[in-house]
């Protein structure tokens, strides 16, 4: 079953009809959920939650900023309860990541290469078909396609990468090409974003990854990846493939360079772009691991204080993307685990043959069993429902 962005599929209606949990783990009816919030401020935005009024970028950035963690877990775990019930979501995927010489070299990127460097590498159509055949075998539901912008690769090259792994399994869900990717495409191929979407579609990508957002204010923008295309274009090239029926995730690295307001000035662009388009399926915040990069961060990791604010407000901004993911490689299991509880639906997926964020120095290991994410959801009191990119249910 294909579940629209915007509508809860009937198994998430069942979560309408549900009594509220608290992060407390306190039966409430959803009428006594505002009152339950004890810091002031934030039952001022529990009232809006309630409500369904959209809160204000003073809310998000006093979200951003609290310490009241728990009261905070309440709004966000309603808002997650009150889209999905008991449910949260994990896929059985693969990462194929085609090539790591890339034209950028973003100060943010430990996985580029240069042309000539001992360890840069491209796959070969074949290899690229051995690789998805192996993971189909091991029982995979869907390929998760990002990789370099390497001048050599021309979109006959994308056309049928995409082509061949669909025979080997033709209804695999193809999730490929950040907007960065499809700009860099485009340009090369002399034609337009569209054009280039609309071919990629017709050889079966199903849904775009939502990588290369980083963080759209242009002063830290500049910083952390001056040669990308700018957050205007990356938002250009999202509304043209949600003009064209193609759902996209949504990221934001955080961790870096940026302030609370560049945060919230992320989150608002979103939101606005969404209320056009309703294009945006899931919201993901990336944690920035700065281990063989060029950017001093602010600090070396965040606090556990601060991947929950920057998650649970997400949820609470973003009220109309409907999914919220944490990605474990880059959170750690037990931190992704715990932000289930504040606003995450979506406890992403096996993601075999991880290599992004592990060259950036991610502790975690580069595969996750489905055993293992259901063993974590469940052991947070939630059901877990296999499904891909595009939330289908199995
Ligand atoms: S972040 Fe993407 S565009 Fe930038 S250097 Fe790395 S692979 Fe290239």
């Amino acid at each position: 079953m294909i579940q629209s962005s915007q509508e809860p599929s009937p198994v998430l209606k069942r979560g309408l009809n549900l009594k509220f949990t608290s992060v407390y783990g306190l039966a409430m009816n959803f009428s006594d959920f505002p009152d339950s919030v004890t810091n002031k401020r934030l039952r001022t935005i529990a009232k809006k939650v309630y409500e369904s009024t959209p809160v204000s970028k003073s809310d998000a950035k006093y979200m951003l900023t609290t310490n009241d963690i728990l009261d905070l877990g309440k709004i966000s775990d309603f808002v997650r309860t009150r889209l999905h019930g008991d449910v949260a979501y994990y896929g059985v995927n693969m990462n194929l990541n085609f090539t790591n010489i890339c034209e950028l070299r973003c100060p943010l990127c430990a996985f580029s290469r240069d042309e000539g460097d001992k360890d840069a590498f491209v796959l070969s159509l074949d290899q690229i078909e051995a690789r998805v055949q192996d993971a189909v075998t091991s029982g995979i539901d869907e390929v998760h396609i990002v990789g370099g912008l390497n001048p050599k690769l021309s979109i006959d090259y994308f056309e049928q990468m995409i082509r061949r792994i669909k025979k080997i399994k033709p209804d695999i869900f193809v999730v490929a090409f950040t907007a960065v990717e499809i700009d860099y495409f485009a340009k090369k191929a002399k034609t337009s974003a569209n054009k280039t979407l609309e071919r990629l579609m017709e050889a079966g990508v199903g849904a775009m990854p939502g990588g290369g957002a980083e963080i759209f204010s242009p002063h830290i923008r500049n910083i952390i990846a001056p040669a990308k295309i700018s957050g205007k274009r990356w938002l250009q090239i999202m509304r043209s493939a949600h003009e064209l029926g193609l759902k996209t995730n949504v990221t934001m690295l955080y961790n870096h360079k940026e302030a609370v307001e560049d945060i919230v000035d992320h989150l608002a662009r979103i939101r606005k772009l969404q209320d056009e388009t309703h294009g945006f399926k899931t919201f993901v915040p990336l944690l920035f691991h700065g281990e063989n990069t060029k950017i001093e961060a602010r600090r070396n990791t965040s606090t556990g204080y601060d991947d929950i604010r920057i998650y649970a407000t997400s949820r609470v901004f973003l009220h109309n993307v409907l999914h919220l993911k944490a990605l474990w490689m880059y959170l750690s299991d037990k931190m992704a685990q715990i932000l289930l509880k504040f606003g995450v639906d979506d406890f992403a997926a096996t993601y075999q043959n991880e290599k992004v964020v592990h060259a950036a120095g991610a502790k975690t290991p580069d595969y996750g069993s489905e055993s293992f994410l259901k063993r974590l959801i469940e052991n947070a009191g939630l059901e877990p429902v296999r499904t891909t990119a595009n939330y289908w249910i199995q």
